[in-house]
C-alpha cells in the first residue's frame, strides 16, 4: 500500500480509525487528507538516522504548505525550505523558527531577498554570481551578516524524471563546481556575507541512494580543497529528493539507508549536515478523496467521471504520474478496466487510466493514494473550479485546516470592466 497510516478497517478505507465517509461527510468532495501521525513519523526517521551527526532537517515547504502541516512540523522542531517571500511568510504564520529556515531558489527577487534579510532567516543557499552582489548590497544596506552558501551543480545524473533532475550540468539550477570554486577563493569580498556552506540538490523523486552518495562525494572533495585555501566551510546541505512509492511493490528507498550513508561518508568530517527533504516526509501521508458523478461506458472504454480534477491533482497529466486509485468501500462488483476522469474540458484531465477496479457507482468515494505531496500545492482554479478542502487527522481527530473555496474567492481581487 502506498499510503501511510491509511487501511481498510471491514472493508472501509480509513485514515488511522477514522472512515473517509466520515471525512467526506464534514470536508465534502474533493478534499485533500493527511495524516498528521505519518508526518510526524516521516519527520523523526530522518531525526533519528541522522543522530550521529551535527544536522539540520529543513522540510522543503513547497511539497506542501499548508499552515496545519508546517505548524505541525514546526512543533516537531523542523526548519524549514523556503523558495520564496510567500512560502517565508507562511513559515512564521505558522509558528516556525526563522533562523531555522533556509532560502533556495534561482530567483530570488530584491524583495524577497531583503524580507529574509529582515526576519533574519538561517541560511541564503545563493544560486548565482548576480544573487551573490544584490544580496551582499542588501545586507550591507540594513545592517545584517547572513549566513550563505552556494547552490553548486554536481553533474550527477539522478534518473529521475526530467522536469524534477535538477543536478546536470544543462540545467538552470547551482553553480558549476570550477565557478563555484573561483567565487570562495574571493569570499573575504563578498563581506558582510558570511559564505561558510556549500549545498546542492540534484533533483526529486530519486531511489538510488548512491546518486546521493556521489553528489556528497563531490561537495566533499569542493570542501576538502577549499578549507585547504582557508575558506572556513562550516555547513554542507545536501538538498531533497528522497523518492515515494506511487505504485504498490515499487519500495521507497529508506530514511534508515539514507541516513546511514551520510552518517557513514560524514563520520569525522566535522561539518554540520542539512537536508531538505519534502516529498517523502508528506507524500505518502495524503489521499486525494473524490466521488464518483456518473459511470459511462463508451465503445470499449469505462469512464468512471469524478468530482476531483486535473486544476485539483495535476501530477497524473504534468508527469505522467501515477496514483493507486482505491474504492473507499471494498465491494465485490466485477472488475473492469476504468479511467478516472474529471469534469475539466480537456483530455489531459484524468487522474488514472485502464487500471483494473470494481465497477464505480455513483456516489462512490474513491481515494487517489500518495497525494500529500505535490497536490494541493499544484492546484488551480482552471474552469473556475473552487480548490478543495485540506482536513488532517491527528490520532482520532479530524480538523478541516483549509475550507473549501467558494464562488466569492475565485473572483477575489478582480473587477468588472463596463464601456463608459
Ligand atoms: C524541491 C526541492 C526540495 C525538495 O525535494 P523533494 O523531492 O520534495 O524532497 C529540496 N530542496 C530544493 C532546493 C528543492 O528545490
Amino acid at each position: 500500500m502506498p499510503t501511510q497510516k491509511f487501511h481498510y478497517i471491514d472493508d472501509i478505507f480509513c485514515c488511522h480509525e477514522v472512515p473517509l465517509e466520515t471525512i467526506a461527510e464534514q470536508a465534502g468532495t474533493p478534499s485533500y487528507v493527511y495524516s498528521g501521525d505519518a508526518i510526524r513519523e516521516n519527520y523523526r526517521a530522518y531525526d533519528r538516522a541522522l543522530a550521529g551527526l551535527e544536522h539540520d532537517i529543513h522540510y522543503a515547504v513547497k511539497a506542501n504548505s499548508s499552515l496545519g502541516i508546517l505548524s505541525l512540523l514546526a512543533e516537531e522542531g523542523a526548519g524549514f525550505d523556503i523558495v520564496s517571500g510567500g512560502e517565508l511568510y507562511r513559515v512564521l504564520k505558522a509558528g516556525g523558527d526563522p533562523s531555522r529556515v533556509v532560502f533556495s531558489g534561482v530567483g530570488k527577487t530584491s524583495e524577497e531577498l531583503r524580507y529574509a534579510l529582515e526576519q533574519e532567516i538561517g541560511r541564503f543557499n545563493c544560486e548565482s554570481d548576480g544573487e551573490l552582489r544584490l544580496l551582499r548590497e542588501l545586507a550591507a544596506q540594513i545592517g545584517r551578516k547572513p549566513e550563505v552558501s552556494l547552490r553548486v551543480n554536481p553533474d550527477i545524473d539522478a534518473e529521475t524524471h526530467p522536469y524534477i533532475a535538477t543536478g546536470l550540468r544543462e540545467h538552470k539550477f547551482g553553480i558549476g563546481l570550477a565557478e563555484a570554486e573561483r567565487i570562495y577563493r574571493q569570499a573575504a569580498e563578498l563581506h558582510p556575507l558570511r559564505l561558510n556552506g556549500i549545498g546542492c540538490h540534484i533533483g526529486s523523486q530519486i531511489f538510488n541512494i548512491g546518486a546521493f552518495a556521489e553528489a556528497l562525494q563531490r561537495v566533499l572533495e569542493l570542501a576538502g580543497r577549499l578549507r585547504g585555501f582557508g575558506v572556513p566551510i562550516e555547513a554542507l546541505d545536501l538538498g531533497g529528493g528522497l523518492g515515494v512509492e506511487y505504485e504498490t511493490g515499487k519500495q521507497s528507498p529508506s530514511i534508515a539507508d539514507y541516513g546511514r550513508m551520510l552518517c557513514a561518508a560524514l563520520a569525522g568530517a566535522n561539518f554540520r549536515l542539512g537536508i531538505e527533504p519534502g516529498r517523502s516526509i508528506v507524500g505518502q501521508a495524503g489521499v486525494l478523496l473524490t466521488r464518483v458523478l456518473y459511470r459511462k461506458a463508451g465503445e470499449g472504454k469505462v469512464f468512471a467521471i469524478v468530482d476531483a480534477a486535473m486544476n485539483d491533482l495535476i501530477r497524473p497529466a504534468l508527469y505522467r504520474a501515477h496514483h493507486e486509485v482505491l474504492p473507499v468501500r471494498r465491494s465485490g462488483r466485477p472488475v473492469e478496466l476504468t479511467d478516472v476522469v474529471g469534469p475539466v474540458c480537456e483530455s489531459g484531465d484524468f487522474l488514472a487510466k485502464g487500471r483494473a477496479m470494481p465497477r464505480a457507482e455513483p456516489g462512490d468515494l474513491l481515494a487517489i493514494a500518495t497525494t500529500g505531496a505535490y497536490g494541493f500545492v499544484l492546484s488551480s482554479n482552471y474552469n473556475s473550479r473552487p480548490r478543495a478542502a485540506e482536513a488532517l487527522v491527528e490520532g482520532g481527530s479530524v480538523r478541516i485546516v483549509r475550507r473549501r473555496e467558494i464562488w466569492e474567492d475565485l473572483i477575489r481581487g478582480e473587477v468588472v470592466c463596463v464601456q463608459a
